[in-house]
């Protein structure tokens, strides 16, 4: 039998043969490579999940041959006060609890930030203009207020309290959220209030504000970071180093942080 291969193909037989030599040699090596992966595979899925990304992340907590905590992909807040995010996603933990410095329209903010506030509003009356803080300081109690009197509108109009509860949460932070309750934010106009001055009140400080550490916080096309719709009068300050970073880039206060996007809101 083995003549009659021969003269067919030589190579054939010889490989033929070897397959007989070494097939179970190769079947068990092939057996144990896919157990093998397998059971990586498993003990990866019922540690950690299939997130390809987790993993990476997990897999630069082993170092030096020590095991460290795992790296938290969660943002953590800066140390400087300047810089806190609150956002749907990084809500207030504990409510707001520093002073306030009252200001001429009754509004409020962080006296930390009133010496850069009111240098900014003397240049800008300076240069011809009107300013006029119409939002400052908002507490925790006022905002929930705020939500509750939005979803009662909704339902006058005939909404259902669920549905009148999404709408008004598409449109008021919920209580914890909103960057009013930090202190650190104001919603400017003109003292007529009117759209046009107004608007030279932002255009002013979209070009001005940096310098005295005031980003707007809500730019119309950077909605799906923020969160929140175009809101051309909400002016959060940072100081001035990282409001001239940030209004240089054309950024969010979310991407300077490094602070993942943040789901978008449902309308
Ligand atoms: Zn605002």
């Amino acid at each position: 039998m083995a003549d009659t291969e021969k003269r067919k193909d030589p190579e054939k037989i010889g490989r033929g043969r070897m397959w007989r030599e070494y097939r179970n040699e190769v079947l068990a090596a092939l057996a144990i490579i896919v157990v093998v992966i397998g059971v990586a595979f498993w003990v990866n899925n019922f540690f950690y999940g299939f997130d390809p990304t987790e993993i990476a992340i997990r897999d630069t907590t082993v170092q030096n041959g020590e095991k460290k905590e795992p790296a938290k992909a969660e943002f953590k807040q800066s140390d400087d006060w300047r810089l806190i995010l609150v956002n749907r996603d990084h809500p207030l933990e504990e409510e707001y609890s520093g002073e306030l410095t009252e200001l001429r329209y009754g509004q409020s903010v962080d006296s930390r930030i009133y010496p850069d506030l009111q240098a900014m509003f003397d240049e800008m009356r300076a240069d011809g203009l009107s300013p006029k803080v119409s939002e400052g300081y908002r507490s925790r109690e006022d905002q929930a207020q705020k939500l509750s009197d939005k979803i009662e509108d909704y339902i006058s109009y005939g909404k259902s309290r669920e549905e009148a509860t999404e709408l008004a949460l598409a449109r008021v932070e919920e209580p914890g959220t909103c960057e009013h309750e930090t202190g650190m934010c104001v919603d400017i106009s003109s003292e007529e209030e009117d759209n046009e001055s107004s608007s030279e009140v932002w255009k002013w400080m979209d070009e001005n504000g940096s310098r005295y550490g005031f980003i707007k916080r809500y730019p119309y096309d950077k909605s799906d970071i923020t969160g929140i719709k175009g809101e051309p009068w909400h002016y959060r300050y940072v100081g001035a180093e990282a409001a001239e970073e940030i209004m240089e880039k054309g950024i969010t206060l979310e991407e300077y942080l490094g602070a993942a996007p943040r789901s978008g809101r449902s309308d």
